[in-house]
């Protein structure tokens, strides 16, 4: 109850969702994250699941914000943060990834440098533990962006990333999400979708974004989504923004979202408040569910949704984190 009663207090002093975005101020901050977007109400969370959500978030933030407190870069305090999310197995990413149609898990990764656009990404890794560092190790060990499968593994295991058997992604919940939607017959369960990102701007004003996923639950023939697509679901570039986003990965790679946003404000010289709103707005007439966070090279901080809620928070250099779970935060 308590967490109820403070992510509504926290909710009333913010905007979140896209409908009241341009009407408040947005806070500033060095790092903002993302859980996953989807049916996340307050009839469908419980007070104790609420309590979890929030305080991985918040663990998530601090551990971040203190690597660029202590002079660290955006994209250690990003890959840190993601980390943290990855271990939990409340979001679909790492330890909580979602089942594919053969019951199998195939997570998908991406890091990005606002500074050089250096970037890494990965997709189809099934037993490495935090895919969220094999994005990282091809950005800083490999020539390069995108590795897949079985080549993506290997280069992994030869970078001395932690590997784990397939059955430390089990989790009952995932497992029975799978067999719900292969009974109503649905490609793709859309409920909480639980992808997990983050964005951070560090003191020395560089940008970094980061996505990872378990993707989709009931996916097949290797189907990739967003995340791992530089310019869809992750995209950085300093002196313009960084952009993480989850979502029906479909859509935001056909919108390439990310990268959208960014031209807006590059060249359209819009504020990343309207950027990111229009083009999570547009989506949803597309039929494109999910929303972004986002960072403005002044750490103006953007989340914007167009699902009925999305887990998310941000810090600031000094200060507390805030939380947030369901639209009307
Ligand atoms: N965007 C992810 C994908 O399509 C899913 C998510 O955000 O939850 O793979």
């Amino acid at each position: 109850m308590f967490f109820r009663f403070f992510i509504l207090f926290v909710g009333s002093i913010l905007f979140m969702n896209c409908t009241s975005i341009s009407s408040k101020k947005s806070p500033k901050a060095v790092l903002v994250i993302h859980g996953g977007a989807g049916w996340i109400s307050r009839t469908s969370v419980t007070d104790s699941m609420e309590h979890a959500y929030a305080e991985t978030l918040k663990e998530s933030l601090l551990k971040g914000r203190e690597i660029i407190k202590s002079g660290g870069s955006s994209l250690d305090a990003v890959q840190i943060a993601i980390e943290h999310l990855e271990d939990s197995p409340l979001f679909n990413a790492g330890k909580g990834s979602v089942f594919t149609y053969h019951e199998t898990n195939e997570m998908d990764s991406a890091i990005m440098d606002g500074a050089t656009a250096n970037a890494g990404a990965a997709t189809g890794i099934s037993t490495i533990k935090n895919p969220i560092q094999v994005a990282r190790a091809v950005l800083d060990h490999s020539v390069h962006v995108f590795l897949s499968g079985s080549g993506a593994e290997e280069f992994a295991i030869e970078q001395g990333l932690k590997q784990v058997d397939s059955s430390y992604f089990f989790t009952q919940n995932n497992f029975d999400k799978l067999l719900e939607a292969k009974t109503s017959m649905k490609e793709v369960k859309q409920d909480k979708l639980g992808t997990v990102g983050a964005v951070a701007l560090d003191q020395n004003g560089n940008l970094a974004a980061g996505t990872s996923t378990g993707g989709m639950t009931n996916k097949r023939y290797g189907r990739i989504g967003d995340v791992p697509v530089i310019g869809a679901g992750t995209y950085a570039e300093n002196g313009v923004c960084g952009i993480s986003a989850t979502g029906h990965g479909e859509y935001f790679i056909r919108y390439v979202v990310a990268h959208d946003i960014a031209a807006r404000i590059k060249y359209d010289h819009q504020s990343i408040e309207q950027a990111s709103t229009q083009v999570i707005q547009t989506l949803k007439t597309k039929g494109g569910l999910g929303g972004v966070i986002g960072l403005d090279a002044t750490g103006t901080v953007v989340m914007p949704f167009n699902t009925i809620g999305m887990f998310r928070g941000y810090i600031p250099l000094e200060g507390e984190p805030v939380v947030a779970l369901y639209g009307d935060d």
